[in-house]
């Protein structure tokens, strides 16, 4: 006597399909009534959005079914989730899309205002992907009041995601209406644009606005995003580094706050600081600093007391893996800053660097040689020996689910 597969008892067929990827179940289901009964249950689809998507809401769904969500949203834009660099020449810019309840949000992060750097990341929302109480799935623009339709598109094998609004002409700046046809309303938004992005510290002009953020999608009506995957480092368990990877905001004098993203080579000698948000001079996408990580030093007061006596300093050698102790540090007097940083008294470690500097454009991108001085896990700072000018970072310390994508990272390493 043979035994069909559909003779299995419910709980059996259950657990077979619960290891099927969710569009095969789909098809399975469709051979036969028992089948599609099992298939039907929402728990099944509970927990594929949670394996397939790391999809789930505490408490349950309130207005739709495991199943809805699957198959209408999360299978189109499930793979959108997590975090992403703008493929923006010049500034490039991070975005964040997330779960939110029962749909999807995507919002662009900035940098809070120069030149406050251990203030949170401003939150500006672009877009939410819902279902309507027809079932149908809804993305929406919310740059305006009311919404519009707007377009997100994925492509899971490249990589790359791509948002499209598809009527900027009711868009909202505050509460501001833009008309991108009318000198005035553009220069109306210019000046509101100024008076918002000016950092306390007066920091701020013309080519802030036609390179940074929204400005320049203002001016120039930029309504796609090009969006490429951003991979974050996962946390470092089985080495001593000096800090661990991730995000950082950093001051960069007159161009304000920018975004690093920090991470080790694969033989830990080196840890680059590679640009998520850039400048005219150095844009996104180039490292912005390197820090020899097989060079450490150690310094008296005294060495630290002028650029010119950190330029000429004669640094023992120190024998990697040595077990370093907190040391000395003195903010070096001719060196200017413009956060307002309150330097301590000693710092974790310091390092020698190298620096990325170029003219506007990119031009003649050339080395400069630097201090790497890391006060605690969340902070650093960077001494520009002939810029005679000093950076100060702090992490970025919001959790935007990076797991997913730093998992991801971990397969391709
Ligand atoms: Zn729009």
């Amino acid at each position: 006597m043979s035994l069909h597969i559909v003779d299995l008892p419910p709980e059996l067929l259950f657990q077979i399909l619960r290891h099927l990827p969710g569009p095969d179940i789909g098809r399975v289901c469709q051979t036969c009534r028992k089948l599609r009964e099992i298939g039907s249950v929402d728990s099944l689809w509970q927990i594929k959005c949670r394996i397939e998507y790391k999809y789930a809401v505490e408490g349950g769904l309130e207005n739709s079914s495991y199943y809805k969500i699957y198959s209408k949203v999360l299978h189109k834009y499930g793979k959108s989730v997590g975090l992403w660099r703008r493929d923006r020449k010049v500034y490039g810019g991070l975005v964040w899309i997330r779960y939110d309840k029962e749909g999807i949000v995507g919002s662009e992060l900035l940098a809070p205002l120069s030149p406050n750097v251990k203030e949170s990341m401003r939150r500006f929302d672009l877009f939410n992907i819902s279902l309507t109480s027809e079932d149908e799935v809804k993305v929406t623009c919310t740059a305006e009041v009311n919404g519009h339709p707007c377009s997100v598109k994925v492509k899971p094998k490249k990589g790359t995601c791509k948002y499209t609004c598809l009527d900027t002409s009711n868009h909202l700046y505050g509460d501001k209406k833009i008309d991108l046809k009318n000198d005035s309303s553009l220069i109306e938004v210019l000046n509101i644009w100024l008076d918002n992005e000016r950092g306390s510290d007066g920091d701020n002009d013309m080519y802030h606005f036609t390179y940074y953020g929204r400005g320049m999608d203002f001016l120039k009506n930029i309504h796609t995003y090009k969006l490429k995957p951003l991979l974050i480092q996962p946390p470092v368990q089985d080495k001593d580094v000096p800090l661990q990877p991730g995000l950082f905001k950093g001051t960069y004098s007159a161009h304000g706050i920018e975004i690093m993203n920090a991470e080790y080579s694969q033989n830990f000698n080196t840890l680059t600081l590679t640009k998520i948000t850039g400048d005219p001079n150095v844009p996104a996408t180039k490292v912005s600093v390197k820090v020899d990580l097989l060079r450490p030093m150690v310094l008296t007061a005294n060495q630290q007391e002028s650029i010119d006596n950190l330029d000429g300093v004669d640094t023992a050698h120190i024998e990697p893996g040595t077990k370093l102790e907190p040391q000395p540090f003195v903010f070096p007097r001719n060196c200017s800053e413009r956060s307002g940083f309150n330097p301590p008294k000693t710092c974790l470690f310091r390092y020698h660097a190298q620096g990325q500097i170029a003219g506007h454009g990119f031009r003649s991108p050339t080395w400069s040689p630097g201090h790497f001085v890391v006060f605690d896990e969340d902070t650093f700072g960077m001494i520009w020996l002939q810029l005679e000018s000093f950076s100060l970072y702090s992490r970025v310390m919001e959790k935007y689910d990076f797991s997913k994508l730093a998992q991801e990272h971990e397969l391709t390493r």
